[in-house]
This record gives C-alpha cells, structure tokens and sequence, in this order.
C-alpha cells in the first residue's frame, strides 16, 4: 500500500463510522498479480484479498464469485439465458470459444481453506471459514487462478484474436448486506453486485500492448509509454484521415514483442477492476476540470486506428460527459477516465470503474451517446454502488435520465429519434433523444406489454429490459424534474449522491432521500410509476374565463391510473404566457392571472409520459375546443400532440368473384398506438364493377391488475362471392380479446380469450338472402419455450342461418405441441397435434344437409370459415384449385378430396396430425402422416388415415403432397392434381397482435 492508499482507506473507514447507525457495509481490498500468455488467450495470477466483515453478524462462509466459469459450458445460466434468445455458442460452439477459471486453491495464514462449487451455479463457490469471522474482524484469503479467456463474442470477457477485454475475471467475494449474501451467477442480462475496496494490480503482458485500466497507473515508463503514444497519435490524425485505413480499413495486429513488461494500477473506493489490451491502439489524451472542486481530472481514448473517424474527437466526449455528470450530481472523485474502443457483445458498451470498452459504434452521434452514457455509469453503478441485478433501473434508467439531459443541454435542437427512423421519413419529424424514450416507452405500453421499472433483470423480456428499465426509468425521472424545476432538481440528486457515495443505496434509501431534499411526497413517482404499469392520463376538462376578476379557470382531470402533479401551459397564439403547476390530485384546477388565451394544453413540452395526449390541448379559435386539427400523411408516422394524423395508402387487392381491385386504405394506427383505432379499406371491384372493401375498429384498455390488455373491435368486410354483379356477402364481426395475467415477470405461459360475434348477409343467386348470425368464445393457452411449444385452443360456438332454420352449436378442442429435435446449426421441428369437436346442435331443414356446418377430415375450406376469420381468395369454391385452399383446423389432413361430402362429418370428429420438418436444407420440407375418426354424414365411424411430403414457406404458405391415403377416400392417384392441399393465411390485421411472440 501507498501513502495515498492508506490515506484514502482511512478516509473511507471513518466515513463510515458517520452514516446512519443502522447502515454498515463489507470491505474487499484486493492484491492481484496476472500474466497475460496471448499465443494460448490465457491468464495466470495470483490473488490475495482481504475481507472485512464490517456487519454485526458473525461470519462462518463467504461466497465467492468465480465468473469466467459462466463461459465453461451450455448449462450454465449464462449458456442458459443466451440459449433461449437464440445464441447457441456456449451450447454448440467450439470448445476453444469457451472458457473457465481453474487451479483454485483458496487459503489463510498458509492454511488450506475448504471450498465448495455451489450445486447449481458453477460460477459461485462458497469458502467455509476455519474460524468464523466476527463483526469488525477482517481475514486475508489468497489463491492462485487461471482463467481460459473466451471468444469475445459471446459476452463481457474476451478476447477477439489479440484485443482483450478482461472483465469479470478473477475470484470475488459477493456481497453481505442488510439482506444476507448476494451471490448472482454472471449473466448476459443482468448485471452485478459487488463489495466497495481498494484494488493493487500487477499486469504483466508483452512490451508492445496499450493497456486501459481501472486506477492510477504506478509505472512511470508506462506513464511515459503513454504520452509518447498520445502525442504522436494526436499530429497524425489529419494526415491518417486521408490514408485508406484511416477511411475504414482494417488495422492488422502487430506480432507480439519478446520483451515483457508489468504495469501497476492502484485504486480505492471502487468495487471492480477490469483492464482491456491491444497493441493496435492509437492513444488521445485529454483534461477536464470539475465543477465544483476545480480539481483536473485526466481522460484517455484508446482506439483501434480503423475506427479514427469516429473517436478523433473521443475526448471531447468524455470531458463533457464527466463535466456535466459532475455538474448535476457531484465531483468525479478519480483522478482518470478512460474510454477503449473494443467489440463486446453486451450492448454498445460495458461500464467499469474508471474505465469503459464501447462497441462499434456506426457514427460519431452514435459513440458521443455510448461514450458518455458508459463513463456516466461511473456515478450510476460505481460510486452509487446500487444492486444492479434485482433494481437495474437505480444505475441503467438514472444514467439513461443523465445522457438524456446530456444530449438534451448539449444539443438542444436535436432531432435524434428522427433521424434513427428511417432519416425523418415516416413523418416522424422533430423528435428528439428524450423521444426515443418517451415515443417508444408510450408505444410498448399501449401494446400491453410493458413491465414495472422495478423488476428483476432475469424478468425481464429483452426489449422491456431496454424500454423499461432504461428509457421509461430515465423519462418518469425527467418528468420528476421538469416537476421540480432543474435547479431544485440537481440539488435532490448532489443530496442523494453525497448521501450515498461509496455505499449501496436501495430504492428506499433514494426515496427518503429525494423526500427528504425536494420537501415532497413522491408515491407517484415511486409507488405508481417505478413499482407498477399504471399508466399516466390527464384531460382538459373545462376552461372557463372569469371577466370580472379578470382570470382564466382551467378544470383538469386525472383519468389516468398515476396521481402525479400536472402542469398547465397558457399561450396567446405562439407564445407560452404562463405556466402552473397542480400538485398530485385527481381533479384540480389552474386559475392563470389573465384571459385572453388562444390556447391551453397539458404538458406542451412533451415531458409528462401520458399514454394519451389528444385530450391535453384546448383552442379557443376551433369549432370544437378539445379536438386538434386534422393532418393527413402517406403510409405511416408518429402521433403529434397537437394534430389528430391520419395516414393513407392506396391498395390493390383480388379474388376470385371481385376479380382485379384498387383502393386506399386510410388508418390512425400511428405511434404510439391510440386507444381508438381504426382501417377503412374500400376498393372498387372490377369483377362485380361495385365497391368491396373492409374497415377495422377498435378500442383498447389498459386494466391495473387481471388483464394486460382488453380489446373491443369490429371488423367489417364486404366482397363478392359468386359469379352475378350482386352475389356479395357483409359481415360485421364485434369482438372482445383479452389478454389475461399481470404485466409483471416474464413468463413462457399466456393465456387468452377471445369472444367475437357474428352478423352476417349472404346476397346469391340474384336475390338469395341468408342473414347468420351467431357467437363463439374461445381460450387459448400457450406455453413458448426455447425447444418447445405448446398450444390448446378450447371453443364453443352457436351459429344459425337461413331465416333461422338451420343452427349450429359446436364445442371443440384442439391442442399442438413442438419440439426441436435439431438444435444445433439445422433448427427442425418436430410437431404433433390433437383435435376432437362435437356438432352438439345441428339442425337444418334442407334434405342434403348444411355442408357449411359440417366438420372437415381436412381442415376447413372457405365456406366453412364461419366467422369469416381468414382471408380467402376463393371462399365459397366447390371445385378448382381454390377448393383446395384449407385451413389448418378440424381434422387438418394434409390432403385435399374433391368430393365434399367425403370425410365430413356433422356429428362428431376426433384427428391427430404429425408433421416433421425434414433435416434437410432448405428447412421447408416435411413429411407428415394424418390419423383421423369420425362419424360420416351417413352415420357410420370412420377410421381414415393419410400421409406425404409437404412444403413450407414460413407460416404463411404450404402446399402438401399426399403419398398414401385409406381406401376410404378412394383411388390416391385419380386426379392427382386435385389431392394437393395447400394453406394460405394472409391476416394483416389480427386481432391479438399475436402478443405472445412479443412477450418471449
Ligand atoms: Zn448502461
């Protein structure tokens, strides 16, 4: 130890001796010496840490972290989680691509400690002390180690050829706070925990490596080996640009040189320690002065000279970054920040303290935002050393509020999310880089497949974890502090950073103290919006002038889920005369000193994350006050606050009785999505030279607690269905579809119902009329797991037609299971499904039957398709090749028979199907063989069976060849050509949105 150090330990403890008397933290100070062997991609070191049980619980075990073992093989939690979001390296991949830690021998006062792997995740061990370990004593425990460094592109330690990235690499105790023991297995999607301490590292590696590191570095030839690199890199740079590898080439690796050397880093007050190596990089150096202090803090870029476009002003991004970060919390308390150009697979970077390796980043925009976000990371995670895997929104999402005012004070004009979608097509015009969290937060939610900020990472779905826990965290904060106004907010912030610096604040401890500094009640902020996915509404209820005291009522109400405080904007044409503030309340009111407005709107600077903002704004000059004017754009775009868009695209569209048709569709399915939702489609059909068409309507709501999502709609349509001008059919189907469950954890199970009615009219044969009319209800369960899927449907359904003489009732059941049987390379399914369903009620008057309610051996045909849920481009076809389009339910046989009334059945019907995908490339082939047995329209049980080839194309098309069928459905190789069944599902507009795939 140094003279320093032993300052800074002294300081450190007695700093904690001043903190509430409640609160006490651990102490690690580590002592690693390690040797790089870069021709084998390994490490060799020795570790001695000293433990220092600050609790007063006496200790007999301290669990240790060992996470290079993460790499070790598929059935770690890391080959786990990666495994189910489709990446198979450590499960498939070579064994060279993995890795380990080994040749562990932990030991005190030269005597053999014992040790244990823990019995589920081999990354943990727990060490069983000789003697237990009191409060206030301290132990110092060594071993020696050797880790395998993995292939860098699997996750945080790597190495990519010969560029490094040491992270997560050597034996570390986890961390014992108020809550007991925290060891986590190292994960992809999820990150750590880890104990405050001092940190002495000897790195020993070939000459001519750069080395960015945790810490001071000790080593004055380094220090000089640096500067040396950073003067010449800085002259070069404006003659490098012209050069091809300046402009994107590749950066070769120099051979290793023969020389050794061993560079020394000293650090106190972090809890980790990471070091990244390349011999190509080109070194920037820089210097920022703190806001507060004065004091002169040191920056590095390191980066490989391909990427010199990009990172040539690297520096100027990290001083900013720190500034600023500075600025609104607190003083970086290090004496360097250094900022390493390498290619992680864990995001776009990965913090550390003191420094952080950022991937490829695709502009100089792009890396300014990921460089200052990864150093911002050293006050949200390393100096508020938060528990990032159960409240990863206490380091991601603050640090996310941080780069959002960053590029938000920096860039004021920006037009960041714009330009991400599509360089401003689309409409989505002037949408900034707080956008990109408020627009797509506001989208997820409306989905209904948001999850509270405060979830565990593990629970995640992976575009939650970066919606939610980053974006929504950073915008409800934003909010926070357009509410307390900025100035008042940094203080909150500098109050709750000097409270808890160096220590592991829990979401309590923030809460009490931001409580505490603002002098208010903040349950919205905390309760509502972090703990749960109550969403935020607020409505202009009524604005009422007052000419005698010469003021302006205004009458607000929170039809939302969040009592939160809302702000109220008062503007005479352009220009924002007066603006109030109205505590938490569920109906308030803001009296403005004036009159005369032209407008008043909720929230007009956007900063209040409303799941709806068409009921924020009031114009004096409009017919109707509350309604925006109308904007009407091509294809698609954003939801502006102060417009109603709607977008339009022209169509085409056929089928078999309307022929060729041509159209516009005109729609508000906008982002973010509105509660109201509609698609008018008409188009003219030159086959009955009439208007066919469909239009969709919907309105979706977001309950607290039982639902995730609830929707009621109706879809109309309107086409042709025979040969004469007016053979048509119109259908209006009303539905209601919920999804049920909480949004809470992630899970592989959902459940659904849909309950949709049905009011239909059939015009043929020049004036035939037949009215329908009927409902049916269905469950659906479905279970998505990485190898396998499961789907039951249950339904029940009533149908009567033609002036009510005919009547259907049918209960059904039909059930898919899936199961990978090829994982590796070759992804093959293998899939196998039940059905049974039962005419319970079947009634007609006509003496051949209702060929429309009978059940299919095959699967419906159009007609069949009562509720008219599919498209259909032949639907009410008896014979040529639309007759053969199935659909995949009943009995679903692979296989079409060109006499109706063969396999049907209008009494009862039970089928099994099995369909392999074949191991063969492409993956379109199967095979599949149909059992079936039912009573046929005569009444007899038939016992039926088929079987052939099929092709795939996704889930949209498939045609099926039959190779062998029972004698019951007659000669196989009559008429082949019409034994070919094939399936089309054209559904754009559905109903479910099938929101489970996004859930998993
Ligand atoms: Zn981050």
């Amino acid at each position: 130890m140094n003279k320093k150090t032993i300052y800074l330990f002294f300081a450190l403890v007695s700093s904690f001796q001043l903190v509430g008397q409640n609160y006490w933290q651990q102490e690690v100070n580590y002592n690693i010496q390690v040797k790089l062997n870069d021709k084998t991609h390994t490490l060799s070191a020795f570790e001695e840490f000293e433990y220092v049980n600050n609790s007063p619980t006496t200790l007999d075990r301290i669990y240790v972290h060992l996470w290079p073992n993460a790499y070790r093989n598929g059935k770690t939690a890391l080959a786990k989680q990666k495994y189910a979001t489709g990446e198979k390296e450590l499960k498939f991949g070579k064994e060279e691509n993995k890795g380990g830690i080994d040749s562990l021998d932990f030991q005190s006062n030269g005597q053999k400690l014992k040790w244990d792997y823990d019995p589920i995740n081999g990354d943990i061990c727990v060490i069983t002390l000789t003697t237990p370990l009191k409060g206030g004593e301290r132990i110092r425990i060594s071993t020696p180690f050797k880790v395998k460094i993995p292939s860098g592109e699997i996750s945080r330690l790597g190495h990519i050829e010969e560029s490094y990235q040491i992270t997560q690499w050597y034996p570390k105790p986890a961390v014992f706070d108020k809550n007991g023991w925290n060891p986590i297995p190292y994960l992809n999607q999820g990150e750590f925990y880890s104990e405050f301490g001092s940190f002495d590292v000897s790195i020993t590696l070939p000459k001519n490596y750069i080395v960015g590191a945790t810490g001071d570095l000790q080593t004055s030839s380094e220090i000089k080996f640096l500067d040396n690199l950073a003067k010449s890199t800085e002259g070069k740079i404006p003659d490098f640009l012209m050069t091809k590898q300046g402009r994107g080439g590749k950066t070769a690796f120099p051979a290793s040189s023969d020389e050794w050397k061993t560079i020394r880093y000293t650090q106190s007050r972090v809890h980790d320690f990471a070091w990244f190596a390349d011999k190509r990089f080109a070194v920037l150096k820089g210097e920022v002065e703190m806001p507060k202090s004065k004091r002169k803090v040191t920056s590095w870029a390191m980066f490989v000279p391909h990427n010199t476009i990009n990172w040539q002003h690297a520096i100027e991004y990290i001083n900013d970054g720190t500034y600023y970060y500075s600025l609104w919390n607190g003083d970086y308390p290090y004496n360097q920040v250094t900022a390493v150009d390498g290619t992680i697979s864990a995001g776009g970077g990965m913090e550390y303290p003191n420094v952080t390796v950022i991937g490829n980043a695709s502009s100089k925009e792009e890396l300014e935002v990921v460089i200052v976000h990864e150093v911002g990371h050293n006050w949200f995670y390393g100096i508020l050393g938060t528990n990032e895997r159960v409240h990863g929104w206490m380091d991601e999402g603050m640090n996310t509020l941080n780069e959002m005012r960053y590029i938000q004070t920096k860039y004021p004009n920006n037009t960041r999310l714009s330009d991400m979608v599509a360089n401003g097509k689309f409409h989505f015009n002037d949408l900034n880089h707080h956008d990109v969290g408020d627009v797509s937060y506001r989208a997820i939610a409306m989905l209904g497949i948001d999850q509270p900020i405060e979830t565990h990472s593990a629970d995640f779905t992976p575009i939650n974890y970066g919606l939610i826990m980053y974006q929504k965290t950073g915008i409800v904060f934003f909010y926070l502090m357009d509410y307390l106004g900025e100035e008042k907010f940094n203080e909150v912030m500098r109050a709750y950073y000097e409270e808890w610096k160096f220590k592991h604040p829990q979401p309590e401890d923030m809460r009490k103290s931001m409580e505490a500094s603002s002098g208010k009640n903040l349950s919205w902020l905390f309760e509502d919006l972090i703990q749960t996915t109550n969403h935020i509404d607020f409505k202009i209820q009524k604005v009422i002038k007052d000419k005698q005291t010469n003021t302006t009522l205004v009458k607000v109400k929170n039809v939302g889920q969040v009592n939160g405080p809302i702000v109220v904007n008062a503007f005479r044409d352009t220009v924002l005369v007066e603006t109030i503030w109205i505590e938490p309340t569920k109906k308030g009111q803001a009296v403005f000193s004036s009159t005369g407005y032209t407008r008043i709107t909720i929230d007009n600077s956007k900063n209040i994350p409303e799941i709806v903002r068409s009921n924020n704004t009031w114009t004096k000059k409009a017919l109707f006050h509350k309604i925006e004017p109308l904007k009407m754009e091509f294809l698609f775009g954003d939801h502006e606050t102060s417009k109603t868009n709607l977008f339009w695209t022209p169509t085409i569209g056929g089928n078999v009785y309307d022929g060729f048709m041509i159209g516009a569709a005109v729609h508000n399915m906008g982002v973010p999505f509105k509660p109201f939702q509609f698609l008018i489609a008409p188009q003219f059909s030159f086959g009955r030279k009439n208007i066919a068409g469909l239009a969709e309507l919907s309105y979706t709501f977001l309950p607290k607690t039982c639902l995730k999502i609830s929707k009621f709609g109706a879809s109309v349509k309107n086409f042709g269905s025979g040969s004469e001008r007016i053979d048509f059919f119109t259908s209006v189907t009303p539905y209601w579809f919920a999804q049920l469950g909480n949004r809470g954890k992630a899970k592989a199970t959902s459940h659904s119902v849909l309950l949709q009615g049905l009011l239909r009219q059939d015009l043929n044969f020049g004036g035939l009329v037949n009215i329908q009319q009927g409902a049916f209800v269905s469950y659906n369960y479905n279970v998505n797991l990485p190898d396998h899927r499961f789907n039951m449907n249950l339904r029940g359904e009533y149908l009567q037609g033609r002036q009510r003489f005919d009547q259907l009732g049918r209960i059904s059941i039909a059930a898919i299971y899936k199961y990978k049987y090829l994982k590796n390379k070759m992804e093959r399914w293998i899939e196998l499904r039940a059905f049974a369903g039962s005419n319970i009620l079947y009634k007609t008057q006509s003496p051949q039957g209702n060929s429309n309610y009978e059940l299919s051996i095959f699967g419906a045909r159009g007609y069949q398709d009562l509720f008219v849920e599919d498209y259909n481009f032949g639907r009410f076809e008896t014979t040529g090749i639309w007759s053969q389009n199935r659909q995949d339910n009943f009995g679903n046989f692979h296989a079409n028979n060109i006499d109706m009334a063969i396999g049907s059945s209008s009494s009862w019907m039970a089928a099994s199907n099995l369909y392999i995908q074949l191991p063969v490339k492409p993956g379109i082939f199967g095979a599949f063989a149909d059992f079936g047995l039912f009573e046929d329209l005569s009444g007899t049980t038939q016992t039926v069976m088929n079987a052939g080839l099929g092709v795939k194309l996704s889930n949209t098309l498939g045609v099926f060849f039959p190779l062998y069928q029972s004698s019951y459905f007659g000669d196989l190789f009559t008429n082949y050509g019409q034994k070919i069944r094939f399936t089309l599902k054209l559904n754009i507009v559905n109903k479910g949105l099938n929101i489970s795939n996004l859930l998993n």
